[in-house]
């Protein structure tokens, strides 16, 4: 999958005239996507090497309501709603106008990462309206002159540092999502796994050999997702011949689940969530997976809402690292419920994957240090002060600040906890470190 570029803002702002120039050559490859899109131009351009999608905005403007803030808006929401980075564009020659403030505002709100690109920037009044656009917040602006050329490597250069890793786009389409099933001997694994592969016959039967079970079996979910799912080779091997079940070997669920992306915890809702499924979500959590709670023989479950109600309220108690963790109620026997299991193991994946646009996250950091200041350590005050995400898979955030290694545990929940609200994240470890190293902003001779 190509990282998707898309071009932003008012009309004759030059959007167009950027668009080919970053499409460079292969504007020949220009497509109008029929239907809905039909006005959209995309392209794959080639910056510093790597291709990208570029989507330019403009062709959406037409049919818009009244208001250009309402237009620019509209032509927009879309395509940044599938943006890994936003070229906002403004024009130097005319400046920073008031619809050109309002969508700044908005666009700092739909937690994408922006450029904002100065265009027709050549002569003085560029340089002014260059000056001018630090007021829309959206951090350094960068000066070009689509028309001529100006500034346009550097703002290749730009946009190819605001790119996602190569390595992460890759993982999100060509490869399945991984995933594995784990839980108690008895749960049900066998049994839901036969369910989802929907080939009863495949254990049963004497065929096939075994050496089909090394295969990793993929699912194609409703959406076409692919899922892969892991180490079920031994769980299959063994439903066939029936061994005996032999108490769970905890080496072996970790095993399976560091294979994983997403892991369903399979529980048996006859029995309840017992110390040992808390483990096993606990390893989960420890191994950095996302995690989806089946609970299983949803059938044979006497008084469903006090079962579910005893699953939720251990949940808050006992697993508090993995809040909002979704509980899928199923029978594997019936199949009963097994459709809901997919889409809520995409969810997971989706959260897992995610990255906050580092304007949104310090927005928010902001305000959970205001709404609760920071505590007292050895009598002085931590300062804190800016937060930053590292990696996806699973999120993880670092803050910076003097002796922010210090830190107490409990306003480090308060902030997981507040992240995780904030940017919808539930049911996935969410990691946050604290570095006490000298912050390269922070005003010279320190304060620490
Ligand atoms: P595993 O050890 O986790 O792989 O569990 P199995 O899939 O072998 O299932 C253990 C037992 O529970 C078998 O007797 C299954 O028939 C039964 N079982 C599995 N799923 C369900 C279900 O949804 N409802 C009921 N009532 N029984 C189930």
């Amino acid at each position: 999958m190509l990282p998707v570029v898309v071009i932003a803002g008012r009309p004759n702002v030059g959007k167009s005239t950027l668009f080919n120039k970053l499409a460079g050559k292969r504007a020949a490859l220009v497509a109008d996507t029929p239907g809905v899109t039909r006005d959209r131009k995309e392209a794959v351009g080639m910056l510093r090497g790597r291709e990208v999608r570029l989507v330019d905005t403009a062709g959406l403007e037409e049919s818009a309501p009244e208001t250009l803030y309402g237009r620019m808006r509209a032509s927009s929401e879309a395509a940044v709603a599938q943006a890994d980075l936003v070229l906002f564009v403004v024009d130097g020659r005319a400046g920073i106008t008031p619809p050109d403030a309002h969508f700044a505002d908005w666009l700092r709100k739909q937690g994408r990462q922006v450029l904002l690109v100065v265009n027709k920037a050549e002569g003085r009044q560029g340089a002014n309206a260059a000056l001018e656009a630090y007021s829309l917040g959206l951090g350094e602006p960068i000066a070009v002159s689509a028309e001529h050329g100006d500034g346009l490597a550097d703002l290749m250069g730009h946009i190819a540092d605001h790119l996602p890793p190569a390595e992460e786009l890759g993982e999100r389409e060509e490869r399945p999502l991984k995933l594995a099933i784990i839980g108690r001997p008895n749960a049900g694994k066998s049994t839901l796994i036969n369910r989802l592969l929907g080939e009863e016959r495949m254990i049963t039967g004497p065929e096939p050999g075994l050496t089909r079970d090394a295969i990793a079996v993929e699912i194609h979910d409703a959406d076409g997702t692919r899922i892969e799912l892991v180490d079920t080779a031994g769980l299959r091997k063994r439903a066939r011949v029936e061994l005996p079940l032999e108490k769970m070997s905890v080496s072996a669920s970790i095993e399976a689940l560091k294979m994983a992306e997403v892991v369903v915890l399979a529980v048996d809702a006859t029995l309840g969530l017992e110390d040992q499924d808390l483990q096993l979500a606990r390893l989960v959590e420890r191994e950095g997976r996302a995690c989806v709670i089946a609970l299983n023989k949803w059938d044979a479950a006497e008084d469903r809402n006090k079962a579910r109600k005893a699953v939720s309220d251990r949940l808050e108690t006992s697993l508090a690292q993995m809040k909002g963790i979704e509980v899928v109620t199923l029978s594997a026997l019936t199949g009963q419920g097994v459709d809901k299991l997919l889409p809520a193991v995409r969810r997971a994946h989706a959260v897992w994957n995610l990255r906050v646009a580092t304007g949104a996250l310090n927005r928010w950091f902001e305000g959970a240090l205001e709404r609760h200041q920071a505590p007292l350590v050895s009598g002085r005050r931590l300062k804190l002060r800016y937060i930053t995400q590292a990696k996806a898979r699973p999120p993880t955030f670092i803050v910076f600040g003097t002796r922010a290694e210090q830190t107490p545990e409990d306003y480090q929940r308060y902030l997981v906890n507040s992240l995780r609200e904030e940017f919808s994240l539930p049911g996935t470890p969410v990691r946050l470190q604290f570095r006490g190293t000298k912050n390269p902003f922070a005003e010279s001779g320190g304060d620490s």
